[in-house]
């Protein structure tokens, strides 16, 4: 009974309940003790015994850590981390960087506010980056979710999670409100087989906070799918989540940019051609050329360390280069993580979905 009454209690909390429960039961026999400074006698010690009420009323003082931690950061992370999304980019600082950085405008030419955007594009397209810049680059703090962990690890919890969330971000605003990968659980009714009510209690907390939210609390929230097609549009209708940004993967120009960001504090060798890496990698998306520039350098430290002794480390350390064979074997270890026929699917649902916008 006391584990199905300790969801999200990590084992730091059951120690906690453990010992609070203690001194309810010592309290219970000696009310007037003081635990600062009273001797405890051994033979009350040892008549202490805790009883259910005990663990009742101490299981009421402690908040689960899980519930708990609903961390407030402030991502570093600039609009230059991000490569390419120039249209993407201007549209973010348009409707939420602006709106917090000033405010008055807004107010003189009655502008509404955005208090949600829906980003959608498939995985590795730089959405988180987007966010986090967007969340830096306007002062804001920034709480992150992810949508499965918003089920699994609030079992039975999830409304009081995202209730939690909110109060979370009107303590800190401005904020901006993370919802990662939504669809898990803001799904169509129906549309999602393994639902068992659970995703429509969370939406339905979700539509309440969104639609309390006032437009001049500086909370606004970001979420994020590759299945836009797939979200409840009751969270898509004006007031709510009406913003609706995609993040494209990206072409050869963004590519090149991509490249750029991930190898900007590399020492390349003068045969790395960005250009022909760009041309070369359809169907990649950020989070694989920075796999590709990760793994390149692992090239190069690999054939370094093994061409020098570990006391010449230090002195040639400074002569070490990514080449361009380098970054063609990293080519041939990272596949793109779009291939055409997933491309064509993604085209099709962004195709329908920009269709019942
Ligand atoms: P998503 O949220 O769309 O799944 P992420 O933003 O989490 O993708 O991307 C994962 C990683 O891939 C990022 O941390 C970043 O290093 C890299 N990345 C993705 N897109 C870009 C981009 N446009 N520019 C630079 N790096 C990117």
């Amino acid at each position: 009974e006391y584990a199905e009454n300790t969801h999200g209690f990590v084992g730091a909390d059951l120690e906690s309940l453990a010992k609070e429960s203690a001194m309810h039961a010592l309290r219970r026999i000696r009310p007037e003790i003081d635990l600062e400074s009273d001797e405890i006698d051994a033979d009350v010690l040892n008549s202490i015994q805790v009883t259910e009420a005990d663990f009742k009323e101490a299981i009421k003082g402690i908040e689960p850590s899980a519930l708990r931690e609903v961390f407030v950061e402030v991502p570093d992370v600039t609009w230059d981390d991000v490569g390419g999304l120039e249209n993407t980019k201007e549209r973010l600082r348009e409707t939420i960087q602006w709106p917090l950085e000033y405010p008055e405008v807004f107010e003189e030419l009655d502008m509404q506010a955005a208090k949600g955007v829906l980003m959608y594009g498939p995985p590795g397209t730089g959405k988180t980056l987007l966010a986090k810049a967007v969340a830096n680059e306007s002062e804001s703090n920034f709480i992150s979710i992810k949508g499965p962990e918003l089920l699994n690890k609030y079992v039975g919890e999830s409304e009081k999670g995202v209730r939690e969330v909110f109060s979370k971000a009107r303590e800190n605003a401005p904020t901006i409100v993370f919802f990662d990968e939504i669809d898990s659980i803001a799904t169509e009714r129906g549309k999602n087989s393994g639902d068992s009510g659970v995703g429509e209690r969370v939406v339905s907390q979700l539509l309440t906070e969104l639609d309390g939210l006032e437009s001049l609390e500086d909370v606004v929230v970001i979420a994020t799918t590759n299945r836009p097609d797939l979200i409840d549009s009751a969270l898509l209708r004006p007031g709510r989540l009406d913003r609706h940004v995609h993040v494209p993967v990206p072409d050869e120009t963004a590519r090149r940019r991509i490249f750029e960001v991930h190898t900007r504090n590399k020492p390349l060798a003068d045969d790395v051609d960005l250009d022909a890496l760009a041309r070369k990698t359809e169907g990649y998306v950020g989070a694989d050329i920075e796999a590709v520039a990760r793994e390149a350098s692992m090239n190069a430290s690999r054939e370094f360390i093994g061409s020098v002794t570990r006391e010449e480390v230090g002195e040639s350390v400074g002569n070490v280069r990514v080449t361009m064979q380098h970054f063609e074997d990293a080519l041939s270890e990272v596949n793109p993580s779009v291939t055409p026929e997933t491309r064509e699917r993604y085209e099709e649902i962004e195709k329908q979905f920009k269709r019942s916008d």
